[in-house]
């Protein structure tokens, strides 16, 4: 009897200490690395990478030589630009690209939607 109720236990403490194990396991999980301070939530990028929060950074970088444009405003180089540009109203869906970088759209030629991208 006396044996049994050991045996009991034993199986509580396990399953209670399992519990516990689980929690921890699950605790570190939930704090997807969100730095307040260092992420720019208008642009979703990284605050030091964030061209339109910090102007110098479009000096800083210079230009992109394959694509004529700014290298910190590079949507092809870097697409992690691109939901910033959204942010700012600042993008063709038409073209794929930047509105004020769209040399179609600029020329006038192609509304945006009416051309196949890529073309
Ligand atoms: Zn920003
Ligand atoms: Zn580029
Ligand atoms: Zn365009």
């Amino acid at each position: 009897m006396l044996k049994q109720i050991i045996i009991g236990l034993i199986f509580i403490g396990i399953g209670a200490g399992g519990a516990v194990l689980y929690l921890q396991n699950q605790a570190p999980k939930q704090e997807v690395h969100v730095h307040g301070a260092e992420y720019c939530s208008k642009h979703k990028i990284a605050e030091s990478e964030c061209p339109w929060c910090d102007k110098s950074l479009i000096k800083k970088m210079g230009m992109c030589p394959g694509h004529k444009v700014p290298e910190a405003l590079c949507s092809r180089c870097n697409s992690d630009l691109i939901p910033g540009f959204k942010a700012e109203n600042d993008w063709c869906a038409g073209h794929d690209l930047p509105e004020s970088q769209c040399d179609l759209c600029k020329a006038g030629q192609y509304p945006p939607g009416e051309v196949p991208k890529g073309s």
